[in-house]
């Protein structure tokens, strides 16, 4: 299988076909190998128009919800961002290649060895995985120019809010464990705080203080 022609073609129908134009986002999403992140046997469906799993009954998300969840953040490089739930670690590859330095908290650990290992291998170095609950942020590297949660939410975790610096935003699935909406939280360079809604998805939970229970 040619995996960039792969990639050229879901980026032409799933991310420009539906509506993506920050040339950045297009631009980082052709760059980066998504087929690296899965597992081998998944590689020839990894540029496919779906999540994938990838271990633990976690997913890599759909190539399209990547784009248009990064082009809501809208990076231009010189933020430093915080992603919750780094997964395979894709997502944290495209904000890598779009910002300055990447903060990314995943609660399962071989998840987050598997990923710092793809990012690695990419020279991706800018990027910085810890192991945590990250519904409570990552307070010690705050504040972020950008967060963005990959699970879904709840509600709106107060700490991530707390940690957005002036003139920033959030992005993340808010909603009930079966559908979510996606949120952009803006906060002006005044502290004010104002809330959008963009389109309906489906993420895996977000467990942990200011999100769902484990089961
Ligand atoms: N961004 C990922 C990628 O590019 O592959 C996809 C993430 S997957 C849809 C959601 C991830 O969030 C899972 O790996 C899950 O373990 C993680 N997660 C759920 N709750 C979390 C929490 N409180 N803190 C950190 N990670 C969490």
């Amino acid at each position: 299988m040619n995996y960039d022609i792969a990639r050229k073609r879901m980026v032409e129908t799933q991310v420009v076909g539906r509506g993506v134009s920050d040339r950045r986002v297009i631009d980082a999403m052709l760059k980066v190998p998504r087929h690296l992140f899965v597992e081998e046997a998944m590689a020839s469906q990894s540029y496919n128009d779906t999540p994938l799993p990838i271990g633990e009954k976690q997913t890599i998300s759909q190539p399209y919800m990547v784009a248009l969840m990064t082009e809501l953040l809208e990076l231009k490089g010189k933020e430093r961002v915080l992603e919750i739930g780094t997964g395979s670690g894709y997502q944290a590859a495209i904000l890598a290649v779009l910002a300055d330095r990447v903060y990314t908290i995943e609660r399962i650990r071989p998840l987050a060895m598997r990923a710092r290992k793809v990012l690695d291998s990419l020279g991706l170095l800018n990027v910085n995985i810890k192991v945590d609950d990250g519904t409570c942020g990552w307070p010690e590297e705050a504040p972020f120019d950008a967060i963005i949660v990959t699970a879904g939410a709840p509600e709106i975790p107060e700490d991530l809010v707390r940690q957005l610096a002036p003139g920033g935003c959030l992005v993340l699935p808010v909603g009930s464990q079966v559908s979510q909406t996606l949120v952009r939280v803006r906060k002006g360079t005044d502290g004010a705080v104002s809330v959008e809604q963009s389109i309906g998805c489906r993420f895996v939970k977000l467990i942990g203080k200011h999100g769902w229970e484990a089961e």
